[in-house]
């Protein structure tokens, strides 16, 4: 028994879109993401170089409608850097008699 082969052409790569780094809309501060991709954007680590530690700022508004048929999700989305979450963000919402949620995950 004699084994076939075919010559197959990959199609050629697509251009895509990645988060390569973020940018405090305060400060300016801004971190760029390893070429390996370790960070993505829905996890975003990415404020401290460390792969180990965590600091994550979500400043996300989001509207829509979610029906059988599809999901639409429009997002506000304010990038901001751990120390102006504790140095601007925190102090502006207590002036407004808020304090944060504290939680804690361990897995
Ligand atoms: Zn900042």
């Amino acid at each position: 028994m004699a084994v076939r082969k075919d010559k197959i052409t990959p199609p050629p790569a697509k251009p895509y879109e990645t988060t390569v780094g973020t940018t405090c809309d305060i400060c300016g501060h801004t971190v760029d993401y390893d070429a390996a991709g370790d960070h993505h954007e829905g996890d975003r680590h990415g404020w401290t170089r460390d792969s180990y530690d965590i600091a994550a700022v979500v400043m996300k508004h989001q509207t829509g409608s979610s029906y059988p048929e599809g999901t639409t999700v429009e997002s506000s989305i304010f990038d901001v850097c751990p120390k102006c979450w504790e140095k601007v963000i925190v102090p502006f919402m207590a002036t407004h008699g808020a304090k944060p949620r504290e939680e804690e995950i361990d897995y």
